[in-house]
């Protein structure tokens, strides 16, 4: 059987990755970090299969000691400070794990180095938001990057040193630069999911008012499902390569709410939604949309799910989470 190995394994596409590579017939390792996560419980209850190893992106021995006991065929580093808002209070952090966890990944793999005729492939997760002030629309691999947030320029960092290593060291390593995508599993802190429970919880009359940032920022947001499809097909590839994935649709935080709330038939959205500067961005990406041409003619991949569909998929989520909740 194959095996892969999962950093971030406990966050919205370390489920839905390890879930898909178990459907495929692989062995699936998850790398969790520190002493007693919680996550990481949880996690092991929802996803049996899963054999989780100790380690953690700011720490190269505990990355090769993980190494060496999972013995990967393709090694997937999702783990990151993937936050944008936390990236600007928290910027030397997110440096270290965005940015500098990939060379230590990159590094452990060529310790570790996997047999001469089955090397470890390596998939980074790069992102959209490395585009930010974009410099051409829509964007594709070849466009250049403008990052707009410790994030952003933490990412670049990751991107440019798996192109780096790929060149210098011969390894079986690609980048997906994906844009945003979501699905139930969304950290609660992220824009989508912080929409689609506040309309399902203010449905259900346990909160009365959202409080947002700006409206106007316009986003391709496809589904988490669809996306690791995509990881995983790039590295069934014998050359190892960059590629976009995205809906090629842009849709503002406006629309996002109007749907959400759509979906639990509340149709004067206005009456609860508050704006608070304290929810800008110190720098703001406009507007962000992908090209996945070369993802589509490469690895024949495209996404299934539609922006409304997606939605609604989260706000019932959010309305059985919530009404479960309720007294
Ligand atoms: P997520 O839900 O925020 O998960 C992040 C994961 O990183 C968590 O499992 C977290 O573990 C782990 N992590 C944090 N610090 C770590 C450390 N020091 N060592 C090891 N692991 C650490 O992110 P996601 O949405 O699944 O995204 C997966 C990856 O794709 C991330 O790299 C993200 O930046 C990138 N990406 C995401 C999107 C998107 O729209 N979702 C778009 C483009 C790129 P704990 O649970 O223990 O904190």
């Amino acid at each position: 059987m194959p095996r892969a190995f999962i950093t971030g394994i406990t966050g919205q596409d370390g489920y839905h990755l390890a879930e898909f590579l178990h459907g495929k017939g692989y062995d699936v390792y998850g790398m969790v970090k520190g002493q007693n996560n919680p996550r990481a419980t949880k996690l092991q209850e929802e996803l049996p299969f899963l054999e989780l190893v100790p380690g953690d992106l700011a720490d190269l021995p505990s990355l090769v000691a993980a190494l060496q006991l999972a013995q990967p065929d393709e090694v997937y580093n999702l783990g990151a400070i993937s936050f944008v808002a936390l990236s600007f209070s928290q910027a030397e952090l997110t440096a270290n794990i965005t940015g500098l966890g990939v060379l230590r990944m990159l590094e452990a793999i060529r310790m570790v180095g996997g047999t001469q005729d089955n090397p470890i492939r390596f998939y980074q997760a790069s992102s959209s938001e490395m585009f930010g002030k974009v410099r051409q629309t829509p964007q594709t691999e070849l466009t250049p990057f403008h990052p707009r947030s410790p994030y952003g320029c933490a990412k670049v960092f990751g991107h440019d040193i798996v192109v780096n290593y790929r060149e210098s060291y011969g390894l079986h390593a690609s980048s997906g630069i994906l844009f945003n995508h979501e699905g139930p599993r969304r950290g609660i802190e992220f824009v989508t999911r912080k929409v689609t429970n506040a309309a399902a919880r203010i449905k259900l009359g346990l909160q009365h008012e959202l409080v947002m940032g700006t409206l106007d920022a316009k986003r391709d947001w496809g589904y988490a499902g669809d996306y690791v499809k995509g990881m995983w097909m790039m590295l069934q590839q014998d050359e190892p390569d960059d590629y976009v994935l995205a809906t090629g649709e842009t849709h503002s935080v406006e629309e996002l709410v109007q749907l959400s709330f759509a979906s639990v038939g509340i149709d004067d959205w206005q009456r609860y939604v508050r704006q608070d500067p304290k929810f800008y961005r110190p720098a703001e990406v406009d507007l962000l949309i992908g090209d996945a041409s070369k993802a589509t003619e490469k690895l024949g991949w495209k996404p299934e799910v539609d922006f409304p569909t997606l939605i609604d998929m989260m706000v019932q989520n959010d309305l059985e989470i919530e009404a479960a909740k309720a007294p």
